[in-house]
């Protein structure tokens, strides 16, 4: 049996226990003398059915952080594995193909379609894959982040809260290994933010969803189960609550503070 057959084998049986792996990735823009290093050498895991935010000062690697991991940006070293394949000696079409099957993207602006309504915005992941969305499926996702309601609505005709939300559905629909969420709620009111949030906190308990969110808000990063504070494209400290429980957003606005303090 080849190892090649044999990770087959593994991968059928159990979903991988880290849905995405970065091995001392580094990304370098740039060229010397002017070359710019967003990430350096950065090792993290982030296991299946976990909640990981990503914090640290502006420029510290967090978006390069989030496009390398979910394929939308290749590092100039190290590894990315996601959802057990190794991202590396993809070409670009089999990259699109793993990104549309496997990973789930929620944006601050919500990157809804205008022209389509809820339940056609949360079908296109489906239409893009080549699969005729099932109608009761995409009533489920909707019904699932509370807008059963709201099917017929364009985004126009929704609050940001409910915006986010279809946002959410859409990402949902395809089942993938990771949703990564860029600044979720940085578009939206207190009230609207804590519903989404809830949702997404949710989605992880419920259906053992892997999320990783960057944010800059501590009660944001309060629902995830470990909170990753970068600084200068490394990881500067790994934040958990007391006994495995989540780490408190007190507590992590104070190493924020810190950290941005030190910088
Ligand atoms: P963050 O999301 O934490 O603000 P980024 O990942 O956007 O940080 O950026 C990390 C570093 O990489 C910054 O110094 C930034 O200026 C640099 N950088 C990011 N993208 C590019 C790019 N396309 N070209 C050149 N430098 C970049």
């Amino acid at each position: 049996m080849t190892s090649e057959t044999t990770t087959d084998a593994v991968k059928a049986s159990e979903p991988a226990a880290e849905a995405v792996l970065l091995r001392s990735v580094s990304r370098v823009y740039g060229a010397a003398p002017h070359a710019v290093t967003a990430l350096d050498d950065m090792t993290i895991g982030f296991r299946t059915g976990t909640f990981t935010a990503v914090m640290g000062p502006s420029g510290s690697g967090k978006s390069t952080l989030l496009h390398c991991a979910a394929g939308l940006d290749r590092p100039t070293g190290g590894q990315v594995i996601l959802d057990g394949t190794d991202l590396g000696p993809l070409d670009e079409t089999a990259l699109t193909l793993l990104r549309r099957g496997r990973v789930g993207f929620v944006f601050q602006s919500f990157n809804l379609v205008p022209a389509l309504t809820a339940e056609q915005n949360v079908a296109l992941p489906l239409r893009l894959a080549g699969v005729r969305p099932p109608a009761a499926e995409i009533r489920a996702a909707l019904a699932e982040v509370g807008l059963a309601g709201r099917a017929g609505h364009r985004p126009e005709e929704l609050s940001g809260g409910e915006r986010q939300r279809v946002a959410v559905a859409r990402a949902l629909v395809t089942r993938p290994a990771v949703l990564f969420a860029d600044e979720p709620t940085g578009a939206l009111d207190t009230r609207a933010s804590r519903e989404v949030l809830a949702l997404i906190r949710d989605v992880v308990d419920r259906r053992g969803q892997t999320v990783v969110m960057v944010t800059h808000d501590p009660v944001a990063a309060a629902h995830a189960d470990r909170v990753v504070l970068m600084a200068d494209g490394r990881i500067a400290e790994e934040l958990t609550g007391p006994a495995g429980s989540r780490p408190r957003a007190e507590a992590i606005a104070a190493r924020m503070a810190a950290l941005e303090g030190s910088c």
